[in-house]
């Protein structure tokens, strides 16, 4: 396993930071066209609010640089980031567009884009090559489970075998995948948890976004938790299903996220992760990085 910075600095000869950019999208199983109200923990802003959306995509870039700038110094990169909803799920010259003026921003040297296996046709596809023979591309992929029954309880409205044919498709194309996990899904044992990651690795992914299941307003997930009928995981019990998925990763994996921050201001549970700072302490300190 490699980290995520460890990766970047290898890879770029720097630091790299993330200028997040919301695109004018939503999500097929938002809008109707394969289910509506969206995953069940999946917030109002579609898993991105941290990024200024409402203005141009330079304009987010630029916002987004000059926050972390001082912090950065002059010797580090960016990755334009396009991180909320569905980030292919529109018209393909949209897209190429988009790319294009992420991809000219000063300072940024790569692009990151968050999607769903289910949008990624012949002429996505085609406009994804060609920003990857650009510059390095990331495409994330939100698999979450491998099992087709939480699939459906958790309303991701896509069968897994689109997730293996995706990667298949965008590692053709130069794309290098990062698929999203979550661990202490509803009814999910620890043997599906792992069945997970094998399918992910078998399926040839390149990095990986671990998370623990959280909780935030205004989800269906947050009723269900109200009404006890879901169980958080806790620290030491989530970290130890982290390690044993990164004991099943290849050498060169990259694992870019260990466990996702909920944003503060929505986040209902779990209480652990509320404190970034004594989560970080305790990865750092559990996985010797
Ligand atoms: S596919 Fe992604 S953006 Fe769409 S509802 Fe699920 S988590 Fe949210």
């Amino acid at each position: 396993m490699i980290t995520a910075n460890k990766y970047f600095r290898d890879t770029f000869g720097h630091k790299m930071y993330k200028a997040s950019i919301s695109m004018n999208v939503t999500c097929p199983n938002r809008d109707g066209s394969k289910g509506t109200g969206g995953c069940i923990f999946c917030s109002e802003g579609g898993s991105g609010e941290f990024s200024a959306s409402g203005c141009s995509i330079s304009s987010q870039i630029e916002r987004a640089v000059s926050q972390v700038r001082s912090k950065a110094g002059d010797n580090a990169g960016y990755i334009a980031y396009f991180q909320s909803f569905t980030n292919t799920y529109c018209l393909p010259d949209v897209l190429e567009k988009a790319l294009s003026e992420a991809s000219s921003a000063v300072g940024i040297e790569a692009v990151s884009i968050a999607t769903r296996p289910d949008c990624l046709g012949p002429e996505i596809l085609e406009v994804l090559a060609g920003q990857a023979r650009k510059m390095p591309l990331f495409v994330e992929l939100g698999l979450q489970t491998a099992s087709d029954e939480t699939a459906e309880f958790i309303n991701r409205c896509y069968k897994t075998a689109e997730y293996a044919d995706a990667v298949k498709s965008l590692k053709e194309i130069g794309a290098n995948v990062i698929t999203h996990i979550i661990f202490g899904l509803p009814g999910e044992t620890h043997d599906m948890m792992m069945d997970t990651v094998r399918l992910a690795v078998d399926a040839g992914s390149d990095g990986y976004k671990f998370t623990c299941l959280y909780v935030l307003e205004n989800t269906p997930l947050a009723d269900l938790y109200r009404d006890n009928k879901v169980e958080i995981l806790g620290q030491e019990e989530y970290f130890d299903i982290v390690e044993e998925a990164i004991g099943l990763l290849p050498e060169d994996a990259v694992v870019h996220r260990f466990t996702g921050d909920g944003p503060k201001k929505i986040l209902i549970a779990p209480e652990w992760t509320k404190n970034k700072r004594q989560v970080v302490n305790y990865i750092n300190r559990r996985f010797g990085l």
